[in-house]
C-alpha cells in the first residue's frame, strides 16, 4: 500500500488553518476498527488544535467500553441533547472512516446528506466507494482502517506524532480487523507498524484480553446455542449459514456485538468455503457473510443482498422474512456456484 503524496499534501492543506471544527463519522454497528480509527484521528486532530466530536450512527459493542477517549463518542441514536446536529451543522471538515458510501451510516445518512456544508474526506479500507468525497483515501488493500490511519500519521507527521494511547486504539482495530493477524493483506509494512505501536508500550496481552475475554455468559451460552442448533450446512459441505430470532436474542440476554464472530466460526470447518448469518432486527434482517481464498463474498452480498464489503467478509439485508431469506440465500449460493464463483 503507497499512499498517494498528493492526497498527504491536499490533506496537510485541509487542516492547515487553526481551530477547524471537526467531525469524524464511522459506521452503522461500528466495530473496533471504526471506532479505534476514530479515537486515534481525534486525537491527532485535537494535538493540531482543532475541535473534534466523534459520532457513530448507533451503540458500539460493550467490549470496547474500556477504551480511553470512548464515553466522549456521541451516538446519534441515544443523542437526546442534539450533539451531533450541531456539530454536523457547524463542522468545516468532515472525516469518513472505515466505510465506503454515506448510506452505511444508516440512521445518520440523511442528517450527513442535508445538514452540512464542511469539505469530505474518506479513509477507508472497503471495495468500490462511491464518489462524493472532497478528498479519498480509499485503500482497499490495507488490512484495516486503523493501519490507514497510522500511515498518514506518519506521512504527515512521523511516527513520533504517535502517543501510546493512540497506538492502543489503532492496535485495537488492526487486530479486529485482521481476526488476529489471520485474514489477508499480512503486510511487511503491517508488522513494522505494529512493531512501532509496541514502541509505545502497548501491552498486546491486555488489550487482547480486554476485547475477546470480556463477553457475559449468555454471549457464551448463545454461541454454543447457535453452532450446536441453528448452523446449516448445504453445498455438499461448502457452505453453512446459520440465524437467530429476536425470541431467541432475548433468551440468551443478547447485546449488540454478542454475534461478532458466529459467522466466522462455520469456516473452521475444513471444507467450508462460505458462511452466513441472519440475524433478525427489528424492520430487517442483517446479514453477514464471510468467505475462504478466492470466493468473493463482497460480490455476493452486491448482488443478492443489496450490501457490500471485502472480499472475503461482507455484508448486507434483507426486507423480507427469516424463511424468505434463507430461501434466497440458498436458491442464490445455488446461482453463484453455477456461474463458477464457488471454485
Ligand atoms: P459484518 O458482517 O462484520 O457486519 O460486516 C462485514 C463487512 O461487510 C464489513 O466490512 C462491513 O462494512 C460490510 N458490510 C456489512 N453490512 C453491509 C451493508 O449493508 N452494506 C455494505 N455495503 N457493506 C456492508
Ligand atoms: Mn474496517
Amino acid at each position: 500500500m503507497e499512499l498517494s503524496k498528493e492526497r498527504i499534501e491536499s490533506l496537510r492543506e485541509l487542516l492547515a488553518p487553526a481551530n477547524r471544527k471537526i467531525v469524524i463519522v464511522a459506521h452503522t454497528n461500528p466495530d473496533g476498527d471504526a471506532v479505534g480509527s476514530s479515537l486515534a484521528w481525534a486525537e491527532v486532530l485535537r494535538g493540531m488544535g482543532h475541535e473534534v466530536t466523534c459520532i457513530v450512527p448507533n451503540k458500539y459493542p460493550y467490549f470496547l467500553d474500556w477504551m480511553p477517549g470512548i464515553g466522549q463518542v456521541v451516538v446519534f441514536k441515544n443523542d437526546t441533547a442534539g450533539d451531533a446536529v450541531r456539530a454536523i451543522a457547524e463542522a468545516d471538515l468532515l472525516f469518513c472512516l472505515d466505510f465506503n458510501a454515506v448510506s452505511r451510516l444508516e440512521i445518520l445518512s440523511d442528517t450527513i446528506e442535508a445538514n452540512t456544508t464542511a469539505r469530505r474526506v474518506l479513509i477507508d479500507h472497503h471495495l468500490s466507494p462511491d464518489g462524493h468525497f472532497d478528498l479519498s483515501f480509499s485503500y482497499p488493500d490495507s488490512s484495516s482502517t486503523c493501519f490507514l490511519v497510522y500511515s498518514i500519521i506518519e506521512a504527515l507527521f512521523g511516527t513520533d506524532a504517535i502517543t501510546r494511547q493512540m497506538a492502543e486504539a489503532l492496535y485495537v482495530g488492526i487486530m479486529t480487523d485482521t481476526g488476529n493477524f489471520a485474514y489477508s493483506f499480512l503486510t511487511p509494512e503491517l508488522f513494522r507498524a505494529v512493531a512501532v505501536l509496541v514502541e509505545k508500550g502497548i501491552s498486546i496481552p491486555e488489550i487482547h484480553n480486554n476485547v475477546y475475554n470480556a463477553y457475559t455468559e449468555g454471549r457464551a451460552r448463545l454461541f454454543g446455542y447457535v453452532i450446536n442448533r441453528k448452523m446449516e450446512i448445504i453445498q455438499d459441505g461448502t457452505v453453512a449459514y446459520m440465524s437467530l430470532m429476536e425470541n431467541e436474542m432475548r433468551r440468551f440476554q443478547f447485546q449488540q456485538g454478542d454475534s461478532e464472530g458466529f459467522v466466522n466460526y462455520a469456516l473452521t470447518i475444513k471444507k467450508m468455503k462460505m458462511s452466513a448469518m441472519f440475524l433478525a432486527h427489528r424492520k430487517f434482517i442483517r446479514v453477514s457473510l464471510r468467505s475462504r481464498g478466492d470466493v468473493d463474498v463482497n460480490l455476493f452480498a452486491r448482488k443478492y443482498f443489496n450490501g457490500g464489503g471485502h472480499k472475503n467478509a461482507a455484508g448486507g439485508k434483507s426486507f423480507v422474512s427469516m424463511q424468505e431469506t434463507i430461501d434466497h440465500y440458498i436458491k442464490s449460493v445455488k446461482e453463484f456456484a453455477q456461474d463458477g464463483h464457488l471454485g
